[in-house]
Formats: C-alpha cells, sequence, structure tokens
C-alpha cells in the first residue's frame, strides 16, 4: 500500500552512537540494531477506524527516532509497519456510521499518512495493509495448525498456547494479569470451547454480514496477532532487530506474535529487540477510543506548528506515561521559537558539542528530555561560530526531525 512522502534528512559530520535501548523482553538497557549493516524495525500500525490521536504520534515519532538514530549511525533501516484494515472495531464503526468499511479504513489511512507526513514521521518501506495480504496470513495459520499449534472451534482456529514453550518471556506477566489484560484488550478467555483461557483467535470463520476470504481453512478472516506475525515475517524475515508498538501492544499482542513466529518458525527469539512506548492520557485516563477522550493530532494541527507537536511528545521520555494539556502545547511553541530564533542568527557558539551531546543522549534509551536540554543551551548562549547556525538546523532535522 502506498505509504507518505519521506523528508530529506540532512547528512552530518562525525559518526553516529550504537542506539541502546530499554528491552521489554530483557527488562534492561542494550544495544539494539546489527553491529553494521541493515537494521530492521516492525511497528504495529493502526486500525483506520478513527483519526490518530496524540498517544500514536507518541509512538510513531518514538520509533522514527529508532529510526534516524540508526540511520546517523549508518545503517539501511528496513522498517516494515501494517494497517489492521478489517478488525471487529472498524467494521462496528462503520455499521454505526452507516459507511462501507473499506471506504471507512480508505478515508481515515489517507488522514493518518497526513498526520504522520507533518510530523515528519519517516515512512516504512513497505506499509502493508491486511487485506492486501489474506493469503500470506491464512497460509501461516494453516502452517501453525501442521505443527499442531491450532484447533478447529465451531469452525474458527484457535492457537493453543500449550504448544508455545517460549509464552510470557515477552511482558514477563503472570497468568492473572495477563488473564485480566487479554479480556480488556480484545481477546475472549471466557469462550465455552477453549482448551486453555489464553488461547486466542487467528482465523475467524464467516458471519453473516460480515466480510470474508476464501481460504485453506474455509472462508473467513484473519485474528489480530497473525496478522502482524505473517507481515513481519514475509517482509523481514525471523529475528529481526526491533519489533515496537506502545506499552499496550506489550501483552496480549507482542506477546501473542512472538510464540506464533516462534511456533512456525523454529526460531526465538522472533525479534532481538522489543521497545514500547509510554501511553498518554488526557483528564487522568489513558488516552483511548473506548474512553472516547482522545486529543486528535489533525485537530491540534488547526492550532499548532506540527513541529511544535512533536516537540511536545519529545519534551517527555518515551518510556513515561503522561498526560498531555494545553500548556504543553504552548510550552513547545515557544521553544520552537526560540529554535528557529537562534538559527536564523548569523553566527552562534561552536555547534559540534551540542551535535556530540544529542548523539550521547538519544543513544542512550532515546533521552530526549535531555536531548531538548542540549539544543536549549546552545540556543541561549552567544558565540562566533559562522557554520553553527546551520549545523545546529541540521542536528535538531536529522536526529530530532524538527524541521526549523
Ligand atoms: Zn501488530
Amino acid at each position: 500500500m502506498r505509504s507518505w512522502s519521506a523528508p530529506k534528512l540532512p547528512h552530518l559530520p562525525g559518526a553516529g552512537r550504537r542506539l541502546r535501548l530499554f528491552d521489554t523482553a530483557a527488562r534492561e538497557t542494550r544495544p539494539v540494531g546489527p553491529g553494521e549493516g541493515e537494521a530492521r524495525m516492525y511497528v504495529c500500525g493502526v486500525t483506520p477506524y478513527d483519526a490518530t490521536h496524540l498517544g500514536h504520534a507518541n509512538t510513531y515519532v518514538t520509533f522514527d527516532l529508532v529510526n534516524r538514530v540508526w540511520r546517523d549511525a549508518g545503517h539501511p533501516v528496513h522498517y516494515v509497519q501494517n494497517a489492521t484494515d478489517v478488525d471487529d472495531p472498524l467494521l462496528e464503526r462503520a455499521e454505526r456510521d452507516g459507511v462501507d468499511w473499506r471506504d471507512l479504513a480508505a478515508g481515515e489511512t489517507d488522514k493518518y499518512r497526513a498526520d504522520m507526513a507533518a510530523l515528519r514521521v519517516i515512512p516504512p518501506r513497505e506499509y502493508v495493509a491486511v487485506t492486501e495480504v489474506i493469503d500470506q496470513i491464512a497460509e501461516l495459520v494453516v502452517r501453525l495448525r501442521e505443527k499442531g499449534a491450532a484447533y478447529d472451534l465451531d469452525g474458527d482456529v484457535y492457537f493453543s498456547v500449550a504448544a508455545a514453550p517460549k509464552f510470557g518471556a515477552v511482558s514477563g506477566y503472570s497468568e492473572a494479569e495477563m488473564l485480566d489484560l487479554f479480556a480488556e484488550r480484545g481477546g475472549d478467555p471466557d469462550r465455552p470451547g477453549k482448551r486453555n483461557r489464553l488461547d486466542w483467535l487467528l482465523w475467524r470463520a464467516e458471519r453473516p454480514g460480515e466480510p470474508s476470504w476464501p481460504s485453506p481453512l474455509g472462508p473467513g478472516r484473519p485474528g489480530w496477532h497473525i496478522e502482524c506475525t505473517a507481515i513481519a515475517l514475509n517482509n523481514l524475515g525471523p529475528g529481526f532487530d526491533l519489533m515496537g508498538g506502545g506499552s499496550d501492544l506489550i501483552f496480549p499482542h507482542h506477546e501473542m506474535g512472538a510464540s506464533e513466529g516462534h511456533v512456525a518458525t523454529g526460531e526465538w527469539p522472533f525479534a532481538k529487540g522489543v521497545a514500547h512506548s509510554g501511553m498518554v492520557a488526557l483528564d487522568g485516563e489513558k488516552m483511548s477510543k473506548s474512553r472516547g477522550n482522545l486529543v486528535f493530532v489533525s485537530a491540534l494541527r488547526n492550532d499548532l506548528d506540527p513541529m511544535a507537536i512533536r516537540l511536545a511528545l519529545l519534551s517527555h521520555h518515551y518510556r513515561a506515561d503522561w498526560e498531555w494539556t494545553p500548556a504543553l502545547g504552548r510550552a513547545a511553541t515557544e521553544r520552537l521559537e526560540r529554535w528557529r530564533a537562534a538559527v536564523a542568527r548569523d553566527r552562534g557558539p561552536d555547534a559540534l558539542p551540542s551535535l556530540a551531546q544529542v548523539r550521547d543522549r538519544l543513544a542512550d534509551d532515546l533521552d530526549t528530555v535531555a536531548a531538548l536540554a542540549a539544543v536549549d543551551a546552545w540556543a541561549a548562549a552567544d558565540g562566533d561560530d559562522p557554520d553553527a547556525p546551520a549545523l545546529v538546523r541540521d542536528l535538531v532535522d536529522a536526529l530530532l526531525g524538527i524541521a526549523l
């Protein structure tokens, strides 16, 4: 599927740094990405039934920083993202609004692309809609069934958690926590006939009034987790460098996807690194479609420069949970104005130390708070270097994704 337009990245002098990230599965900060050569990343995309909210933007900007730090260190980046363009919430919204689900998905995907381009997020090399690869997903379900890891339940196909020896390795959650989160996030622990309450849906047989596709499993459509596993394996292969998303994807989505990949390929880990961004709240509650407390990027863009939105996101550590307030937008706008005024000067203080600081801080688990402070310090100081303003403009652009 068509992606969105790529921002042009300035080349920076000197060498980038090896990125270290907090790994969810290892529960420690460690190097992520290859020592040399291409870095491979999969980040879960949106279900396009509503506009992009700040929580989404926070996730995609976080992994955009990963992309930028890798590129600065000389790695070509193979980045893949999916769009869940057929799923229960999308079908329910289309039904509620009396629109065709395909039109809803296409329209919302267009808005998402526009938001990502405005925030200067580097697009994935492959942006894959689930409806484009139903055959590939069905093929993977067939493979899991052949390996004895899947079973039929009234025409639907379930993954058997008993067949997954690494289940639990990504999240580290207890069974009680898993059951709670599974019920909360689209799972069906209480469906009668399942062998284990944590078994999950791989293939949903055709239901009246729902879209379906022919497959060796019979007509139907894929479950949620298997789509990302198939798209990641088919585009990146097993053992890719980083699987990313918001922290609400740790369980069940990434846990279950990793087990699917492990059982299908026999290779572990499914992804060498697993990282998650924090949740953005509004009025004391996590921003979520079910609560309806969303701040949409497209609406914010009416009032704020998209670069101020991006700076507001970067003013929090990516793993922190934080709350959006209009004051954050105002503070980010003021910072953007200060930075723009500083790079518009004829000369400034030597920028090479600032470049080194930003590189060092980002490479250390994406410490954007300290990276922004380094640019603030440069902008507040005086100096005689005529090359410095252009270099700061370039470093802020290439590493932070902020166009001044
Ligand atoms: Zn996913």
